[in-house]
């Protein structure tokens, strides 16, 4: 695992007012899909009000199937931007395409890059150059050296906010959508201690379960998680069996943070 030693990732960064890999949990939150303006705002406005650090929205959407509703588009960065500055509340979003990077570089304040672009080392090397921290998805059926080894590319373009998001792997399981690798949060935060947050709604796609394994993440050490929420989930337009409501995030937060403390 030599070679991994050179990642040069930061440990501890800002993240608008919020210290990231700090003693405190980044809880991030929000729709799968920016729905609209009005949605947007009712959501944001509800998260702020229970204690969630940053907003998370895709507004360019990776479906796997073409036929189903693809974001909308680059609308949803004005709706972003108003939404930050109106709740001061720092906004991310997911990036697809190196031709959407400056359009949306000025209206957020951190880029996600989604499970089914983790190899596209173009996308991470201009992404890089935006310097905003990054929110690194691990590829669906990546290994923990291939995830790293992406963070690498992203560290040598420059930019070392790394935020690694372990969102499930793949595995022989049908039930749930994907198989949350704590190993990977733990070998990460053991051996290298790398800034890691889980994302429990597509690691298990079902909601029923999202709280729990939120606990199990606080429990393994990650530094924070990005949960999908909504104020009315069954009809959220995209991912809504896996998108819970703003009580069930609440207790995530309130509880996530008890478990904190006993670690601490
Ligand atoms: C998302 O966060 O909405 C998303 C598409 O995630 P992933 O890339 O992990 O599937
Ligand atoms: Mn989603």
């Amino acid at each position: 695992m030599d070679e991994l030693n050179v990642i040069n990732a930061k440990r501890q960064f800002d993240i608008g007012n919020f210290d990231f890999g700090g003693k405190e949990k980044i809880y991030i939150s929000g729709p799968c899909s920016v729905e609209s303006y009005d949605s947007m705002r009712e959501i944001a406005k509800e998260l702020k009000a229970i204690g969630v650090n940053m907003l998370r929205g895709g507004i360019y959407k990776p479906r796997t199937s073409p036929h189903d509703f693809q974001g909308i588009g680059d609308d949803g960065l004005s709706i972003l931007s108003s939404i930050k500055k109106e709740f001061d509340i720092p906004v991310s979003t997911e990036i697809l395409d190196i031709r959407d990077i400056e359009k949306a570089v000025n209206h957020i304040d951190v880029i996600q890059i989604g499970t089914r672009n983790m190899y596209n080392y173009t996308l991470l090397n201009e992404v890089a150059k935006t310097k905003l921290p990054i929110i690194l998805k691990r590829g669906m059926s990546a290994t923990i050296r291939e995830w790293i080894l992406a963070a690498e590319y992203i560290a040598k373009a420059g930019n070392n906010k790394i935020i690694f998001c372990e969102r499930g792997i793949r595995s022989f399981e049908t039930i749930t959508r994907n198989t949350i690798d704590i190993n990977a949060v733990a070998y990460m935060k053991e051996v290298y201690n790398l800034p890691v947050i889980v994302d429990p709604s597509h690691g298990t796609g079902i909601r029923d379960i999202v709280k729990r394994t939120s606990f199990a993440a606080i429990a393994c050490g990650a530094d924070g998680l990005i949960i999908e929420s909504h104020v009315n989930p069954d009809n959220a337009i995209s991912d809504a069996a896996q998108t819970i409501d703003i009580k069930t995030m609440k207790e995530i937060i309130d509880t996530g943070n008890k478990i904190n403390s006993l670690l601490l």
